[in-house]
């Protein structure tokens, strides 16, 4: 039976596009360059799959987190496994880190990534159901220069492709210790307002009182400019870890923020958690507030012991009102336990939103090294020709010179009137008697002049003219 005809026209699925033209080769010369300044910096690509079991990410991400409740696009296959499209991708590369014995080699282990993630949310500006994220991760330390590297690695890329104004918001969400004290008392202080709350809040306080301060709701949203600050409850090995990854940051001159609601919306993530966000600290947080992090420390310790509520600085300071996060990442130390491993394993990683980075302004700069826009047009005519310029176009190859041509066309008008519009300074142009001769003509688009070259020196003759493009 044929399947009734469709009258429609084919649509993509909601939030996800195809990548053609300008913008795949700026995207596919981001990764070129992302992907050398993490050689350059020691780590080493990885590969993970698409699809994981949905286990993996039940138990790292958290069951109650925006990703696993509403965003994961999970499906059963037909021999029963359930299955996930990554909706992010440290645990895909934990999970790979475990399975491969990574810890054999020598720690820590530094890899990279790169692809496509899922989730199912809104799409809006910067938000798409299919993305595209590049990561870092360094597996297999907990010292604060791990941290450090990771932070700089996102920067560095950022201003690399021409993002050199970002802030970094950072935070410590502590151990397992620090965060229970911290827990209790926020759950309590939020109690005493839960009428107030969303009901996604009033849920939170029971299962997992630290996404209270990831609420969007503003009237929840309220409430966190006076809640507790994890800062004043970290443990004296937390707060030196977070006290020397601020140095680290200060000896590189990274400019960062402390952001002390900053938690993520991830379970796995511990001690330092952090997001780049488009601007200059300065600016993106114009209060009187002084960057300085032992201050900040300081503050917030004394912030808890204070009885009065004093004025807090607003919390339009912060990365979701001053605009999309172009990076994010944090330290993971218990997410190796969560998804199975017996030892406990220290991590740290960052991933960049790349379809944020990709803006018109920047697609331009960002062309991959292989595949420059081609400069030169082949033109054949008649069958003769035709045979033979397949030959042609692979020694064009042998000796990297990109060109464009229309095979399926036979007319010279036609063709020439293709490289016209495509902007090209030259055509090569192979007819019946360059065919037989073994030449072939090179026209200068602008001023009309050909000259006649043969095949055999072909290559060197349009490698000197190269020089002119
Ligand atoms: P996350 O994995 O949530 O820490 O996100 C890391 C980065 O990926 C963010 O800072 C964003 O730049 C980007 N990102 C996250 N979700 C999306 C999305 N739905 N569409 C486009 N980019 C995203």
């Amino acid at each position: 039976k044929t399947p009734r005809e469709i009258k429609e026209p084919p649509l993509s699925p909601k939030g996800m596009r195809d990548l053609m033209g300008d913008e795949y080769f700026a995207f596919q010369g981001f990764f070129e360059k992302a992907s050398e300044i993490a050689l350059y910096y020691g780590f080493r690509p990885i590969e993970t799959p698409i699809l994981e079991r949905s286990e993996l990410f039940l138990r790292g991400i958290g069951e109650d987190t925006d990703i696993v409740e509403k965003e994961m696009y999970t499906l059963k296959t037909k021999g029963g496994d359930q299955l996930v499209m990554r909706p992010e991708g440290t645990a895909g590369v934990m999970r790979a880190y475990i399975e491969k014995g990574m810890r054999q080699l020598p720690q820590p282990v530094m890899l990279y990534y790169g692809g496509q993630f899922f989730r199912h949310e809104k799409p809006q500006k910067g938000r798409y159901r299919e993305f595209r994220q590049f990561g870092m991760e360094i597996i297999g330390t907990k010292k604060s220069i791990a941290d450090a590297m990771i932070i700089r690695a996102a920067v560095l890329i950022l201003a690399e492709v021409g993002i050199g104004d970002v802030c970094v918001f950072i935070n410590s969400i502590g151990d397992k210790e620090s965060r229970a004290n911290f827990i209790k008392e926020l759950a309590h202080y939020y109690r005493k307002h839960i009428n107030d709350l969303c009901q996604d809040c009033k849920r939170r306080i029971r299962v997992n009182p630290l996404r209270l301060l990831d609420c969007k709701n503003p009237k929840c949203k309220e409430y966190k400019k006076d809640a507790p600050e994890i800062l004043s409850y970290l443990s004296d090995e937390s707060k030196r870890h977070f006290k020397e990854v601020l140095e680290y940051l200060e000896a590189q001159n990274i400019r960062y923020r402390i952001n002390p609601t900053l938690v993520r919306g991830i379970d796995y993530y511990s001690e330092t958690v952090f997001e780049v966000v488009k601007g200059d600290c300065e600016e993106v947080a114009s209060d009187s507030d002084s960057p300085d992090s032992e201050e900040k420390l300081v503050k917030a310790e004394e912030k808890n012991k204070r009885t009065e509520k004093e004025e807090k600085e607003p919390s339009e300071l912060y990365a979701e009102d001053v605009g999309l996060a172009l990076a994010g990442g944090g330290r993971y130390d218990y997410l190796a336990r969560a998804i199975g491993s017996k030892k406990d394993i220290s991590g740290v990683g960052m991933s960049i939103g790349v379809d944020r980075i990709i803006t018109p302004e920047r697609m331009k700069k960002l062309h991959p090294r292989i595949l420059r826009k081609p400069k030169i047009y082949f033109i054949q005519l008649g069958f003769e020709a035709k045979l033979k310029s397949l030959n042609v176009i692979e020694i064009l190859r042998e000796a990297r010179i990109p060109i464009m041509h229309s095979l399926g066309k036979d007319s010279l008008s036609g063709q020439l009137a293709i490289a016209e519009r495509m902007d090209v300074p030259y055509a090569l142009i192979f007819g019946q008697k360059e065919a037989i001769d073994d030449t072939v003509i090179v026209r200068n688009m602008k001023n009309r002049s050909q000259s006649i070259v043969p095949i055999g020196k072909l290559a060197a003759h349009l490698k000197k003219m190269k020089q002119n493009f």
